[in-house]
């Protein structure tokens, strides 16, 4: 029996792409220095850069299951680890597995 085109792009098509994230590297929130809120005796407040992490996002690592490791032009990210993809067609059909949150 012969499996052609049709039937790979099929086959491709519903294997659905999943793009993992991964934090690699953080840095210690300046403004909270590291306490994630403002360190009021009574109702601190939770520091709004990190959002009561304490870390910022310095690096992070994007593996697509199609095409591997992402390089760093096809990605980008904010201190808060928002992730966005660059240069995906917006009509596919992509899994995004994000770190748990909160993330430590
Ligand atoms: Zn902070």
């Amino acid at each position: 029996m012969h499996l052609g085109w049709g039937w790979s792009e099929r086959a491709f098509s519903l294997m659905a792409r999943r793009i993992s994230i991964r934090y690699t590297g953080f840095r210690e929130c300046p403004n909270c220095r590291g306490r994630g809120d403002d360190g009021a005796a009574w109702r601190p407040r939770v520091c709004r850069r990190c959002r009561g992490r304490g870390r910022l996002v310095t690096d992070v690592e994007v593996v697509d299951s199609v095409e591997g490791k992402l390089p760093r032009d096809r990605y980008d990210f904010n201190a808060r680890g928002e992730v966005f993809l660059l240069g995906f067609d917006e009509d596919e059909e992509i899994e995004v597995i994000r770190p748990e949150d909160p993330w430590d």
